[in-house]
């Protein structure tokens, strides 16, 4: 029988810690911001910025969002994202992605100062993390680790499968990991075997993008399956990259899409925008 991994009360338990300690804060006069940047129309953005200034009210962190238009130019991104690194009053900086195609994700990413970088996307923060000294974790792995613990799953030893080497998601999966002595193994679109390398899974984590990717015949009874993915079926209803009803069969814990990783990445980004007030305010 499996057991349903709850990713809506895990990140609420998160984001109540973190309100509590924002709250601590405010106590002491310390006052913490989140500034939002999002290009352009894309519908699935608006709703994830909507989400995180949702989040941001929650915890009482004040969140100031910058909406710019899609024919916004390289420079005049960079040099917001500069105004912001400069302004004291705000903590963390996130910038949307994907970002309109004229745009260069990666030069705005390394633009964003390394101390505001809450998303942990920048390169110093992505290095940092893997020799182990983190200043922020990446929200989405770190968000899978959370759910792990809530439920108290450990990791060591156990064959962990990632399905997919994105920098967002797989890569950084694959260091939170091995920080915990899970033995790792990333998978690709040139993985050969693909089946095989999953059915000898302990713990999957499916970060492919593509609905039913996971079926039950890739995976062992008794394996824990944590799907990242976040897509649409024929329906148009949201789903996972698992194919979910039949897979949870074979699971011993299983998340839901939606209602599993999707809310833990924004409990994260909120506990990484906590951290970064308290670096600038040499709190502790
Ligand atoms: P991505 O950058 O498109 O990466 C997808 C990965 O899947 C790539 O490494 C790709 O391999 C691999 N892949 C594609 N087809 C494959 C196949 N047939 N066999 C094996 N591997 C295959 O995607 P992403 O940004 O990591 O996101 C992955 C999913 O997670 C998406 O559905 C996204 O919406 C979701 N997501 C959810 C959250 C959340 O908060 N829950 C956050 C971020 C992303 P190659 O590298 O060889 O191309």
């Amino acid at each position: 029988m499996f057991k349903l991994i709850d990713g809506k009360m895990v990140s609420a338990a998160v984001k109540d810690r973190v309100k509590e300690e924002v709250a601590r804060l405010k106590e002491k006069g310390i006052e913490g911001a989140l500034a939002v940047i999002i290009v352009g129309n894309d519908p699935a953005s608006k709703v994830y910025v909507g989400n995180k200034k949702k989040a941001c009210e929650y915890v009482g962190i004040r969140s100031v969002e910058y909406a710019l238009d899609e024919n916004t130019t390289q420079q005049e991104l960079l040099a917001l994202v500069e105004k912001l690194n400069q302004d004291n009053s705000i903590n963390g900086i996130l910038c949307q992605l994907p970002l309109p195609k004229h745009l260069d994700d990666k030069e705005v990413i390394e633009k964003i100062s390394a101390q505001k970088d809450v998303d942990c996307f920048h390169a110093e923060n992505v290095g940092k993390m893997w020799i182990g000294e983190y200043s922020f974790k990446p929200c989405t792995p770190a968000g899978v680790m959370e759910l792990l613990k809530a439920y108290d799953i450990d990791v060591e030893g156990k064959n962990c499968v990632i399905l997919g080497r994105s920098n967002i998601v797989g890569k950084p999966m694959a260091a939170l990991l091995l920080e915990k002595n899970a033995t790792v193994t990333v998978c690709h679109s040139r993985t050969k075997n693909l089946k095989e390398i999953c059915l000898n899974a302990d713990i999957i984590v499916a970060a492919v993008g593509r609905a039913k990717f996971v079926t039950a015949d890739m995976v062992k009874d008794g394996a824990v399956v944590i799907d990242v993915g976040i897509n649409r079926n024929e329906e148009g209803k949201l789903c996972g990259d698992v194919d979910f009803e039949a897979v949870k069969e074979n699971a011993s814990y299983i998340t839901p899409v939606p209602g599993g990783c999707g809310p833990m990445t924004i409990a994260m980004l909120m506990q990484n925008t906590l951290t970064s007030i308290k670096n600038m305010n040499k709190e502790v």
